[in-house]
């Protein structure tokens, strides 16, 4: 047995299938996790020594690439000064500054310790405000595992949804509409029918939990102006797009201001954090201010606060969108003539430093058109690619990420490994 093997049958005995969350079990894709020992920038190595050019980067966070070494400076700063006070710190102010700064429609902003916990207050506070109860969601885009979001589509469009996971009741799942993406009928259509009792609708503006699927611009058009006709909150969760796609995150990309944003993974450099804002009078209903609870004992915690602050600074120095957009594009653009030569059915595409790849011939847009890509072609490259030392994500529905800390070489020997594996070698 090899070590990785050793130790994801110890990891059994003790640990729900042997992980802390679920994709990171193979399950998707079969075989053995590999355990990682350690990262440093766009390299981690496993258990038993081997090395891989990783493409997850702990799913988005590690936008600076791995063990970056300010960020360890300022975490270890941090860590010495005091890991937690439960009362406030300078630090937290400057990162909610920053955040401002950089993305105009947060007026408040409040910090928090992951993107499920972001999603989940924003969603309540959306209720607050309106004194609604019905959510819209999309097919496909993941907010975090709160209860009201784990719901897919019900039998019939416009029908109320039904939970996607047990243990979730099916009279909260009643207040959760889910639509399909990139369908700005039917939204229209669930406005039209149920406007007055919509609360909030919440979208990833470019979703990357379905692998990548790209917005209509006039999807995220329709949606800003139904919600505002019909005084629904606009929620982009930008947890994963945040501060990776472009420096003011997807609703700079696309000129859009949501009435509320959620942010996590980048934000946190690395480390447990999540944050949510948007419009002052929303903002204001919030715990102290107003009516609608929301707390948290690690909340602003000053290693994650210490994180985040280095890379948020980092990803502001003039360029670094462009080189790592650029860096991304030559990815998908190599993957993609490499497949084109030995005529394998396949598509691909990049925004800022993230990437779909997709056994399909045109690049999908919505949750059906990714469900119909070849999940076997994408199991097999994963695992090709996974024995010439490569990380991809294991699984065919998540989006990759390239990060400040890849070379030129590294995406040229990812490409090169792929032709290898197109060309069946
Ligand atoms: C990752 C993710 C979440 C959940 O964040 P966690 O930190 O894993 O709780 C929510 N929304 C989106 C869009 C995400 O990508």
């Amino acid at each position: 047995m090899t070590r990785n093997e050793i130790l994801f049958s110890r990891a059994q005995a003790s640990i729900p299938g042997g992980v802390n969350s679920p994709v990171r079990a193979f399950r998707s894709v079969g075989g053995t996790p590999r355990f990682f020992t350690r990262g440093a920038g766009a390299y981690v190595w496993d258990a038993d020594g081997v090395r891989y050019i990783d493409y997850v980067g702990s799913w988005g966070p590690l936008i600076l690439g791995h063990a970056e070494p300010d960020t360890v400076a300022a975490v270890q700063e941090a860590a010495a000064r005091g890991l937690s006070f439960g009362a406030p710190t300078e630090a937290e102010i400057e990162l909610a500054e920053l955040l401002k700064e950089r993305v105009p429609s947060l007026e408040l902003v409040r910090l928090v310790s992951s993107g499920t916990e972001a999603v989940m207050s924003a969603i309540r506070l959306a209720r607050g405000f309106t004194g609604r109860d019905l959510i819209i969601k999309f097919e496909g885009c993941y907010h975090g595992h709160a209860d009201s979001l784990l719901v897919k589509a019900g039998s019939g469009l416009l029908t109320f949804g039904n939970p996607s996971s047990a243990g979730v009741p099916a009279e909260l799942a009643k207040h959760t509409l889910a639509l399909d993406y990139n369908d700005s009928e039917g939204l229209a259509e669930a406005f039209d029918k149920h406007g007055d009792q919509i609360a909030c609708v919440i979208v990833e503006p470019i979703a990357g939990n379905m692998n990548l699927v790209l917005p209509r611009p006039e999807f995220l058009r329709t949606m800003r102006e139904l919600c505002t006709k019909h005084g629904a909150v606009l929620i982009f969760d930008e947890v994963m797009t945040g501060f990776r796609v472009g420096p003011a995150s997807a609703q700079g990309l696309y000129g859009i201001a949501p009435d509320l944003s959620t942010f996590g993974k980048v934000v946190g450099g690395g480390l447990p954090l999540g944050a949510f804002g948007g419009r002052r009078d929303i903002m204001e209903k919030i715990a102290p201010l107003g009516p609608v609870y929301q707390a948290g004992t690690l909340s602003g915690n000053p290693l994650s606060v210490a994180a985040g602050l280095v890379t948020l600074k980092k990803i502001a120095a003039p360029g670094f969108f462009e080189a790592l957009a650029a860096k991304t594009r030559a990815l998908v653009e190599g993957l993609r003539q490499a497949a084109q030569k030995h005529g394998v059915t396949f598509s691909a595409q990049s925004v800022g430093g993230m990437f779909g790849i997709y056994f399909a011939a045109e690049c999908p847009a919505s949750f059906a058109e990714v469900m119909a890509c070849d999940k076997e072609a994408f199991n097999r490259f994963f695992h090709a690619m996974l024995a010439r030392g490569i990380y991809l994500a294991p699984s065919a529905y998540e989006a990759g990420f390239v990060s400040a800390a890849h070379t030129e070489a590294d995406i040229a020997a990812t490409v090169a490994a792929a032709e290898a594996v197109f060309a069946g070698r």
